[in-house]
């Protein structure tokens, strides 16, 4: 499917980079368009693949190109004020080309946490196609201040978009790595994950199996609303000699046990591993089961039986399921659950939400150093403010 990808603040620019570089190197051909939105002048010129004509800077009048810092409430502001200037260079996309758009923000911080909600209205007041979000919850390493954000985003992002992707970065993190090291990999890997749903139906080899998936199966999963977590699994297989289409012909009715085994267990390590956010997999409204590979590995018994499997791990029939053959010397198993609901990182957010509003209303807290005080971060707060 076509995407309109938008990052906002840092993390939500360094993430459609990384998009924009999977879908490059595998020819997924699923990115439209590619904006970045930032206050921050530095972190827009850190990107490396979102063009430079592509790159909105809001705020200047207010903070003259330096950020917003941890302040989410200035970073919704500003994109209320400079919202027209976003949607003008998304306009210059006609919106026919695009099946849907994907915000994506850290929502831990300020541009991004308060200014992908104000845009995610916006978008949906303009545009009939779905407005996706995707949320980067922070580590709870990073301080009372960035939990509080998230917690305040989320309420409102899931809100305001027609489904919210969320990837946590606290489950994922390693110790021992350097942040930035960190971050590239953990980019990489979403993108991987994002990369084979989206691309998924982009084939243009035109031999396509009956199955493969199209942009209105990943609309229709998505269409439960709330919350989605994807899962992913992948295991090299030998890499057949010639190309993708010689082999469509002659490999497309290979369906052996080995390669209905190994599909089978895909989608199994897919749902059952690491999820972009860790949840309860029984109770999901939807899911989609994208198998990505050379066409003689995807097996369409070991489909059928994975989607049947993920039928009673989830108690769901709303599961939908396909190929997208690709030449590759690995086959990928990517599982879509949306609208999750048991999801222990969420509740968590929310309580701090909840105890953090009733400790500002009781203390009706006016100063940074307060603030510090009742958020116990600051160290942080100090070079923040
Ligand atoms: P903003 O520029 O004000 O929107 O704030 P940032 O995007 O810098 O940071 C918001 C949060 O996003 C941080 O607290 C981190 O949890 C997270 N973050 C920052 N950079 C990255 C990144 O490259 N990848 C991921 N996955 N998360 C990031």
């Amino acid at each position: 499917m076509k995407l309109a990808l938008v990052g906002v603040g840092q993390a939500g620019g360094k993430v459609v980079d990384a998009l924009v570089r999977y879908d490059a190197e595998t020819h997924g051909e699923f990115v439209a368009s590619a904006i970045a939105v930032n206050t921050a002048r530095a972190d827009l010129l850190g990107l490396e693949r979102v063009p430079t004509t592509r790159r909105v800077l809001i705020g200047q009048s207010r903070v003259k190109g330096h950020g917003v810092g941890a302040d989410n409430e200035l970073g919704a502001d500003v994109m209320a004020e400079d919202v027209d200037e976003v949607l003008a260079v998304l306009d210059e996309v006609p919106s026919h080309r695009i099946d849907a758009f994907l915000v994506v923000a850290g929502l831990g911080g300020g541009t991004g946490s308060g200014g992908a909600p104000v845009l995610a209205r916006a978008l949906k007041r303009l545009y009939t196609e779905p407005v996706y979000g995707l949320g980067l919850l922070p580590g709870r390493d990073e301080g009372g201040i960035y939990t509080l954000n998230a917690a305040r985003s989320f309420q409102t992002f899931v809100r305001e978009v027609d489904n919210l992707i969320v990837f946590d970065n606290d489950a994922w993190r390693r110790s021992g790595e350097s942040v930035t090291a960190g971050y590239a990999e953990l980019n990489t890997e979403l993108a991987r994950r994002l990369g084979v749903l989206f691309s998924a139906g982009e084939v243009t080899t035109g031999q396509v199996a009956e199955s493969v998936v199209d942009a209105s199966e990943v609309i229709n999963t998505l269409a439960s609303g709330g919350v989605s977590t994807i899962g992913y699994a992948a295991a090299p297989v030998e890499r057949a000699k010639g190309g993708l289409l010689s082999r469509f012909k002659t490999q497309m009715t290979e369906d052996d046990g080995e390669s209905m085994n190994r599909v089978t267990s895909l989608i199994r390590r897919a749902t059952l591993g690491r999820l972009t956010l860790p949840c309860e997999v029984q109770g999901v409204e939807r899911a989609l089961v994208v198998v990505s590979g050379p066409p003689a590995a995807l097996s369409r018994r070991g489909i059928e039986r994975g989607r049947k499997w993920l039928e009673e791990e989830t108690g769901t029939m709303e599961i939908r399921g396909g190929d997208y053959p690709i030449d590759s010397g690995y086959v990928a198993a990517v599982v879509l659950l949306s609208g999750v609901t048991s999801v222990p990182r969420i509740k968590e957010l929310q309580a701090v939400a909840v105890e953090a509003q009733r400790d500002f209303t009781e203390r009706d807290v006016a100063s940074p150093d307060r603030l510090a005080d009742l958020l116990d971060t600051g160290d942080r707060l100090e070079t923040l403010f």
